[in-house]
């Protein structure tokens, strides 16, 4: 049994069950057991890839898309560059590395990371050598008198989800409890629940809903500072326009696993409702774009192929590998989608459309 198992067997022993989010938070976050408290879980010896880990190419197109923002917008003297849950930082490293090039923007960039593990942050630290980052719990303490040019690639997945099933008018939640001595699903009681009020109209009895307070009020957040100062934020992730069933998945060892089993020791994500995401959005948003059709839009066909100069033998089937891997209908290029949120008047950053 892991550390974290015991924990939570006590808690639902002593308060009762737990919802799905509740569990989440406490398998991702746990200060002390937490999968990403005590791990780096990116790159070849961990659980899982993640685009920018993929290849440089991510970060180098999301530097140049928000370097034209930047232009676009009047070239403003101070703004904040944010990343959302950065991992290693490879994608801020990337993105720094490449608007070098752009006269002006890196000077005006201060960097702002929010990052919830120390262990992480850490990590980060060490990535971005050179440069003195701040790092925030949330977004709510990011600076409101600036611009924010900010990105987040696999963020939202890793917020907890409430999984309601529908029960005539009402919701029943699904929840962890115990079964005799073992962690297992179970339903909360028939209850109202005004922010799926919109979802009575579309599903039926026994339809499962997922629904993320943390990732709306984090959006809410950074919309209101993008309409109120500029900049742009651009969201990568896997997920669709509307959730419906569940997407709740435990992987360890780049394998799925059962979410219940050796708790704190796989990583748990959800699908991102990208609907749900934009839903109450102080500011404008782009249309819902397949990741494949953004870069390829930004020219990663190009850039591979400049880069692919210079690469010969296994490096070079590696980069083409890569380059198919981020872009393909059947690996990352649709599974993956992105949206920008940019301030009203402005146009939308390269890459997306309204
Ligand atoms: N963006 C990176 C890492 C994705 S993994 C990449 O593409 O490689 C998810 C990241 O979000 C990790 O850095 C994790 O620690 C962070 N994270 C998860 N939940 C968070 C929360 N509630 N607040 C802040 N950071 C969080």
């Amino acid at each position: 049994m892991t550390a974290l198992e015991t924990i939570l067997k006590a808690q639902i022993s002593a308060q009762g069950p737990m919802s799905v989010a509740q569990f989440m938070s406490l398998c991702l976050l746990h200060p002390k057991h937490g999968y990403y408290s005590t791990r780096d879980p990116l790159g070849t010896g961990g659980d899982f890839i993640t685009a920018p880990e993929i290849s440089q190419m991510f970060g180098e197109l999301i530097g140049l898309c928000l370097a034209q923002v930047w232009i676009d917008q009047g070239q403003a003297a101070k703004v904040a560059l944010v990343e959302l849950g950065p991992g290693r930082g490879t994608l801020m490293a990337d993105i720094l590395r490449t608007i070098r090039a752009v006269p002006g923007f890196a000077a005006a960039c201060d960097v702002h990371l929010i990052e919830a593990s120390p262990h992480l942050r850490a990590a980060q630290k060490n990535t971005l050598t050179g440069y003195i980052p701040t790092w925030h719990d949330s977004v709510a303490t990011l600076p409101d008198d600036q611009p924010i040019y900010c990105a987040a690639n696999e963020f939202f997945d890793a917020l907890p989800i409430r999984q309601m099933i529908r029960n005539g008018d009402g919701w029943r939640e699904r929840m962890i409890g115990l079964e005799g001595d073992t962690l297992s699903f179970g339903l909360s009681e028939v209850a109202p629940l005004d922010a799926l009020a919109h979802r009575l109209e579309d599903t039926k009895d026994g339809d499962l809903v997922e629904h993320c307070p943390a990732a709306s009020a984090i959006m809410q957040t950074l919309g209101a500072r993008i309409e109120a100062n500029g900049g742009a934020a651009l969201i990568f992730d896997y997920g669709d326009w509307r959730s419906l069933g569940d997407t709740l998945q435990a992987v360890r060892d780049h394998e799925m696993v059962d979410p219940l089993h050796r708790p704190g020791q796989s990583d748990l994500s959800a699908h991102v409702d990208f609907e749900a995401l934009i839903a109450d959005l102080h500011c404008h948003h782009s249309r819902l774009t397949l990741q494949g059709i953004f870069l390829e839009r930004l020219g990663i066909t190009q850039r591979a192929q400049a880069l692919a100069k210079s690469l010969s033998g296994p490096a070079l089937d590696q980069h083409i590998a890569a380059h198919k891997r981020l872009t393909h209908a059947d690996e990352m290029g649709t599974i993956f989608k992105t949206l920008a949120l940019f301030p009203e008047g402005a146009n939308p950053p390269a890459g997306y459309e309204t």
